[in-house]
């Protein structure tokens, strides 16, 4: 039976288009076990786009980027940097949870290259469509993915650098990693890191230019032939 995908009311124009689009994705085999397509939600216009790895459990359960425990988290290290969460736009580099089961639970996997590769068929279009002055990526893996490249977070975190498209980003770790930090006092410090190299990023961006990103993925008919419509594909 087709799944019903939602995306957030904050879409409009060109952006909801592609996500309804997006909703009936087949270019990789992680839409068979998710739920829903996870597209980026957030103005059209914003001056930031925050950009993470995968959906999470109740990502793909909601329909929704950054819902979970990492997105609250998020939200406060971004309020706390200056920034409301409702000003940015937030996406993954992939739009499908990849898990495995564990009894009942459904354990995150990362995704690997093809799927990254296939899935910035979207991030671009979100890239373009937005024309943010400033890509913030959240963890190695979307960093990787923006770059084109191998990225050793720990080298690049929080350093401006420019990614292929001509876009300006930073990278700065996933928010879930804070939280499977065991210690209570490493942890703050790692959250008052992630501020700040938050905190380094906004302000600039704010006032910076926007850039129009040329892609990274060439159109691909036979990606495009496996992008179709579900039925039952609606606007929450
Ligand atoms: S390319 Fe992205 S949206 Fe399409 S099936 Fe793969 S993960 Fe899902």
């Amino acid at each position: 039976m087709a799944k019903a995908a939602r995306f957030s009311q904050q879409l409009s124009g060109p952006l909801r288009a592609v996500a309804a689009e997006a909703a009936g994705c087949e270019r990789c085999p992680l839409y068979r076990d998710a739920t829903q397509t996870v597209f980026g939600e957030g103005p059209s216009d914003a001056r930031i786009m925050l950009v993470g790895e995968q959906p999470g459990d109740k990502e793909d359960l909601e329909g929704r980027p950054f819902v979970g425990p990492a997105g609250r988290l998020l939200d406060q290290a971004l309020a706390e940097a200056g920034l409301d969460r409702q000003q940015a736009y937030v996406t993954n580099a992939v739009k499908h949870f990849k898990h495995q089961p564990r009894g009942k639970r459904r354990i995150h996997k990362r995704p690997d290259r093809g799927e990254i590769q296939a899935c910035h068929w979207w991030l671009d279009q979100e890239l373009a469509l937005v024309r943010p002055s400033l890509v913030i990526a959240l963890g190695a893996t979307a960093a990787q993915a923006l770059a084109g490249r191998k990225v050793v977070l720990s080298r690049e975190r929080g350093l401006e650098v420019e990614y292929p498209g001509g876009l300006r980003g930073m990278s700065t770790v996933h928010p879930s990693s804070i939280l499977r930090v065991p210690d209570a006092e490493a942890r703050h410090a790692a959250f008052s890191a992630l501020v700040e190299d938050l905190r380094t990023a906004v302000r600039p961006a704010q006032e910076a230019p926007r850039v129009t990103p040329i892609p990274m993925t060439a159109a691909s008919p036979r990606g495009a032939a496996r992008t179709k419509a579900k039925r039952g594909t609606k606007a929450a």
